[in-house]
């Protein structure tokens, strides 16, 4: 099997939210999530107000993102700016479908529309 720099299909995911919003980081909401393909980290996606999956993929050799939206699997090398193909991951894949996107539930202003990058 082809291994690709970045991507360690045996990382679970840190949790069903992202890791440094919920630790308390910035206003705790997001809009979506993303997955740091290494090492499993939920992060937010860059339209949300913390852009903390970006901010953890400047990281060496975290670069490579991985959608964690349900019906998502699009991998995105955030130091070329290419979206690539990758290996399956170990689950779970998203969120739970139930999880609100923005969210989380109760974390969300009701202007988040204003308030998107
Ligand atoms: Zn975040
Ligand atoms: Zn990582």
């Amino acid at each position: 099997m082809t291994t690709i720099e970045g991507i360690d299909p045996q990382a679970v995911p840190s949790g069903t939210g992202c890791a440094d919003c919920l630790a308390g980081d910035g206003p705790g909401w997001w809009v979506h999530l993303r997955r740091c393909a290494q090492c499993g980290r939920i992060g937010c996606c860059d339209s949300s107000p913390s852009q903390h999956a970006s901010a953890h993929a400047r990281t060496p050799g975290h670069q490579i993102l991985r959608s964690f939206e349900p019906g998502e699997d699009w991998f995105w090398n955030a130091a070329t700016q290419e979206y690539l193909d990758g290996p399956a991951l170990a689950p779970p894949l998203a969120h739970p479908a139930d999880q609100p996107a923005p969210g989380p539930a109760g974390k969300v202003p009701a202007d988040w529309r204003q308030q998107i990058n």
